[in-house]
């Protein structure tokens, strides 16, 4: 099947066409970020490959559809970014990567709570500049320590794991159960119980209208003060301007992200030779008690094989049935 592959870097080529060993597919490896205006180089394609920050809203899908283009294959989990009610209006077919290696992301969520609360990103600057002062790098033992953990899918349930593992308590909020972290010890409890009561919070639920800006002015304000908030599900989970009220204040004590709101607009880019023109993230930047990495949580060499052999296992199904292995619809999601 000839694949209009957008947004590609060296390692989407690497792992797709390693998965792609047999040529079944004529991958065609382009630059640019799919929008409405970029769509149209999908001409000639029968399917096109997509990712997080690709934008599939209604004109792109149009523009899509008009150029013949009939599955969207998504390289990543989350699907918010698709207007899936104007996809299934056009006979256009999504489907997705639903799993790759979960550990990629827990164990990235955890590098980012252990760097943040040793301040390693501090300690690492100053000890290259021959600065071994301590001061300002004040951490806090784990262990004891009551952790908050909103969805308990499969990152969810593996970040569970390693927390308890640390010798935290800790409370969970999902809007279904999931008994293997009931069997860790972790305790289910409504969300404003989960922001009273916790001394760091994660985020893994999805993005969906509950839960967008679930982190904002009032949640922040029911948090204990000096709260380590750690997202790396979604950047729109969590309200920004209220976080940097919340660390201006102190009712916050440290933020890691490994996503953000308005990410589509540079993250995975080089603008080193530029400047940051979000006003919000460049101050965000300015904080000692914050970590950001620029989603990269995904980013290990089992995640991004699983990501390539279901993008082409999608493909191959499509071809052969007209059905791809992991459909998303307007209708399965409700
Ligand atoms: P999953 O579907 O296995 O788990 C998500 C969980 O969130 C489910 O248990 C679901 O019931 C729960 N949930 C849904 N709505 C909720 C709500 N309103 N309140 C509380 N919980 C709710 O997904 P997963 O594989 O664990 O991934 C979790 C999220 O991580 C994804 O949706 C994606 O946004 C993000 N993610 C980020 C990266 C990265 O590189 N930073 C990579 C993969 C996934």
């Amino acid at each position: 099947m000839d694949v209009a592959v957008f947004n590609t870097k060296s390692y989407d080529r690497t792992f797709l066409s390693e998965a792609n060993g047999d040529g079944r597919h004529r991958l065609t490896f382009l630059e640019p970020h799919l929008t409405e205006e970029t769509a149209v180089l999908a001409a000639g394609h029968t399917a096109v490959c997509a990712f997080v920050n690709d934008r599939l809203d209604g004109a792109t899908l149009n523009k899509l559809n008009s150029v013949g283009v009939s599955l969207v294959a998504l390289r990543c989990a989350g699907f918010n970014n698709v207007d899936l009610s104007a996809a299934k209006a056009l006979g256009i077919k999504v489907a997705r990567v639903p799993a790759y290696s979960p550990h990629a992301v827990a164990e990235h969520t955890m590098a980012l709570i252990l760097a943040l609360n040793r301040r390693i990103h501090r300690a690492y600057n100053r000890v290259r500049e021959g600065n071994f002062a301590l001061e300002g790098l004040l951490g806090f033992d784990l262990a004891g320590k009551t952790a908050g953990v909103v969805g308990t899918g499969k990152i969810g349930e593996l970040v569970v794991r390693i927390l308890t593992g640390f010798g935290c308590r800790v409370l969970v909020h999902d809007v279904a159960q999931n008994q293997a972290v009931v069997s860790m010890g972790a305790t289910y409890v409504p969300f404003t119980e989960l922001a009273a009561g916790s001394d760091l919070i994660t985020l893994h639920c999805p993005l969906t209208p509950q839960t967008h800006h679930l982190i904002d002015a009032d949640t922040i304000a029911l948090m204990k003060p000096g709260i380590m908030l750690v997202n790396t599900s979604r950047g729109a989970v969590v309200d920004t301007a209220a976080v940097l009220d919340g660390l201006k204040s102190g009712q916050i004590g440290s933020v890691a992200l490994d996503v953000y709101e308005e990410e589509g607009d540079f993250f995975f880019e080089d603008l080193s030779n530029r400047f940051i023109s979000d006003d919000l993230f460049a101050r965000l930047l300015t904080f000692p008690n914050v970590l950001i990495t620029g989603h990269q949580a995904f980013f290990t060499r089992e995640a991004l094989s699983g990501i390539a052999e279901t993008t082409i296992g999608n493909l191959t199904a499509f071809e052969k049935t007209g059905r791809a292995l992991h459909e998303i619809s307007i209708e399965k999601i409700g």
